[in-house]
């Protein structure tokens, strides 16, 4: 069986998004599950809006998620003379022709059409013409004007369109600079792509570039088109919905296990399995199973997955990664049972950042608000109490610390909640905290001491 060649063709116009993330990520597993190739192509002609750094960046990007190119990438702009070469010989076959149409006379020949609602497109008035071609003229493509040109997507099935609705477009233009649609054909010809995936604003482009593969006599590669990603409203993508660079999900604390398993759910199923891990993608991934209509953006979807595999990782692993890879205020392995704070907080963490915020007050005081500091004062007869008591409990172990709160609440006769209460928000700066006994347990007697004595002395 012939080899799987896949690519990710972004333009360098901008950062990796999560839509093109995901484009690549099914390219990439495709490949994979193949044990085929996965290749990486800039389309950097657009010299206006290419930029180094967005290729650099979308580069980290997948690199962030493990998708590595099984060669080095590959410029589109350096192979513009190739593209210029296959157009003029196009040309030569009598397969493209050469225009010399005037800006005002296309402009005319659209009026008409839309006025007669018509779908605007060129109408072939130099197709048969055989113009020599000279500078400034442009070079169109012959479309075929009978049949259908038609392919059997992997993921929706046949498509097919009757070939006058194709247009005799433009593959080389009036300056000797090919066009988009082109020079992707050719690029992917050279790089023996085998399998084209891609998202479905793309079909257009596939019914033409297939045309130009069978003038050429090449093979013709699959097709797979991926349904739009749109935000949770069925709109297009804004920054708000997950339009973001990819890499700002690194830097807020998502984990790449997280992102890869809601990459790979927008849009793909297998049974009612929910998560997954790389190496099972890696076996159960298809393109058949990929759903053919819109994926949903969802950022509770997201950081579902985050909140996962923040608390699947080992304890170890998570707190190496977050003090290589983010910025915290307070040194975490300062407290001796700064592990199991880890274990503690992340229960409830969305992202790493969250964890890191919530983690912070067992090293550094809290800043109490206004009504927390009011409620504390009404109830400060029982910290009082508490404090005198305070040396009789055993910090030394979280299960007798525990037992020994109890004791002290029924010989006091109070309820838990009394001392609970004004205790957590003292030692925690907030209602919503682990257990007294945690608390008091891993701040340690002479911090538990020092904020309790915040709130006495005054
Ligand atoms: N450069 C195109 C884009 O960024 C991709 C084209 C393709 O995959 O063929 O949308």
């Amino acid at each position: 069986m012939k080899q799987e060649i896949t690519r990710f063709a972004p333009s360098p116009t901008g950062h990796l998004h999560l839509g093109g993330a995901r484009t690549a990520l099914f390219s990439w597993l495709f490949a994979q599950k193949n044990k085929g190739k996965f290749l990486l192509r800039f389309e950097d002609t657009d010299k206006e809006r290419s930029k180094k750094e967005y290729e650099e960046s979308i580069i980290s990007s997948l690199a962030w998620l493990g998708i590595e190119p099984d060669e080095d990438p590959v410029f589109q702009s350096k192979n513009i003379e190739l593209h210029r070469t296959v157009a003029l010989r196009l040309l030569e076959s009598g397969n493209a022709y050469s225009c010399d149409c005037s800006p005002e006379q296309l402009n005319e020949m659209r009026e008409k059409q839309i006025e007669q609602k018509m779908q605007p497109r060129y109408d072939g008035f130099n197709r048969d013409k055989n113009l020599p071609h000279k500078e400034g003229n442009v070079i169109r493509f012959k479309m075929p004007i009978q049949g259908k040109t038609s392919f059997e997507d992997k993921i929706l099935g046949t498509i097919s369109v009757n070939n006058k609705e194709l247009d005799d477009f433009i593959i080389l233009r009036g300056d000797g600079s090919p066009t988009y649609n082109f020079s992707a054909a050719i690029d992917d010809q050279e790089m023996k792509i085998t399998t084209v995936i891609r998202g479905d604003d793309h079909i257009t482009n596939t019914l033409k570039q297939i045309n130009i593969f069978k003038s050429l006599e090449e093979p013709i590669p699959n097709y797979a088109h991926l349904p739009m990603v749109l935000s949770n409203t069925g709109k297009r993508l804004s920054k708000r919905d997950g339009a973001v660079d990819l890499l700002d999900y690194k830097k807020s604390g998502y984990l790449k296990e997280a992102l890869i398993n809601y990459l790979v759910k927008l849009g793909w199923t297998y049974s009612d399995q929910e998560i997954f891990s790389k190496e099972e993608l890696l076996s159960l991934f298809t393109l058949e199973a990929v759903n053919s209509s819109p994926a949903k953006f969802s950022e509770e979807l997201i950081n579902f997955y985050n909140n996962h595999y923040i608390n699947s990782i080992q304890i170890e692993d998570l707190y190496q990664l977050i003090i290589k890879e983010y910025d915290v205020s307070y040194k975490i392995d300062s407290n001796i049972h700064y592990l199991e704070i880890l274990k503690l907080i992340r229960e409830g963490s969305k992202t790493l950042l969250d964890l890191i915020n919530q983690m912070q007050f067992f090293y550094e005081t809290p800043q109490y608000e206004e009504k927390h500091k009011d409620f504390i004062q009404t109830n400060i007869e029982i910290i009082s109490v508490f404090k005198e008591n305070i040396s009789t409990l055993d910090f030394s172990d979280l299960k007798m610390l525990e037992n020994n709160i109890k004791e002290f609440l029924s010989s006091k006769d109070l309820k838990f909640p009394q001392l609970g209460k004004p205790l957590r928000l003292i030692l925690a700066g907030r209602e919503n905290a682990p257990s007294i006994s945690q608390l008091l347990f891993f701040l340690g007697y002479e911090e538990s001491l020092k904020r309790i004595n915040l709130f006495l002395t005054k």
